[in-house]
């Protein structure tokens, strides 16, 4: 199975953490919708990249060996023009050659830059006990300050995705607040589910990180993804 291919050759090579790309990757071939993203390994390839998604694009750093992508400098969001993803792909190598001297860098990656929808985080943990655990609650600072999280124990039921998001303190956001459109609930349930078997059906995954997911008034869209694989 290709799922399996990405697996297999990030283990090859000693390598716990999946770039981007390939958490993507296994993320879409499970069903879980992400943004189109593409591997660039020089200028000319983001360029022509960019070209054949249509502007606006987003430049990120791709390595398994840096974690924090935009705290590094590494992320480059709304380019519009072929110059800007020029500059945005030097911009990036050169703030992660100097941040990160050690750091074995795959490329760049060129993703379509998606509209701007409510920040939601899915994460994926486990638990010395119950094993895998879901987590779910906004995005930004709302989980960062204010720990406004749901969890629930894998394998979900339909019902404990729906709870897990109506729970949140924050829950009226997604509703719609002070003519803020409202999300597609229905379709983040089914998210949260998609979720849930794909850490069922991946035992070797120890860690999953959809941060963030845009949520929309017709369905949502992951723009990162981040996977840990763990010692088995
Ligand atoms: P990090 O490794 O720092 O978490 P992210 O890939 O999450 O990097 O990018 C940082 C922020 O940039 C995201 O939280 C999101 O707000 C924005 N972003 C990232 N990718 C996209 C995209 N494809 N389209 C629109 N916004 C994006
Ligand atoms: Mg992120």
């Amino acid at each position: 199975m290709v799922h399996q291919g990405i697996i297999d050759r990030a283990k090859k090579e000693g390598r716990k953490l999946l770039t981007e790309i390939e958490a993507k990757e296994l993320l879409k071939q499970a069903g879980i919708s992400v943004v189109d993203t593409k591997l660039a390994i020089s200028k000319d390839e983001a360029l022509s990249i960019s070209q054949q998604f249509g502007f606006p694009v987003v430049l990120k750093i791709a390595s398994s060996d840096v974690v924090h992508k935009s705290d590094a400098g590494g992320v480059k969001l709304g380019l519009r023009t072929a110059r800007q993803v020029g500059k945005a792909y030097d911009d990036i190598v050169k703030a992660i050659e100097k941040k990160y001297p050690e750091a074995k860098i795959q490329g760049v990656s060129v993703q379509k830059m998606a509209r701007p929808g409510v920040e939601v985080i899915i994460g994926m943990s486990k638990d010395a006990q119950f094993g895998p655990v879901l987590m779910f609650g906004l995005g930004g600072i709302l989980v960062e300050i204010l720990k406004d999280v749901s969890f629930r124990i894998v394998p979900l039921t339909k019902r404990d995705a729906g709870e897990m998001i109506r729970e949140i303190k924050g829950y009226p956001i997604l509703e719609g607040y002070r003519g803020q459109e409202p999300v597609d609930v229905a379709n983040l349930e089914e998210l949260i589910l998609k979720v849930s078997n794909f850490v069922e059906q991946h035992p070797e995954v120890d860690e999953l990180d959809l941060n963030p997911v845009f949520a929309y008034r017709d369905g949502a869209v992951a723009v990162d993804a981040r996977v840990v694989l763990g010692e088995a």
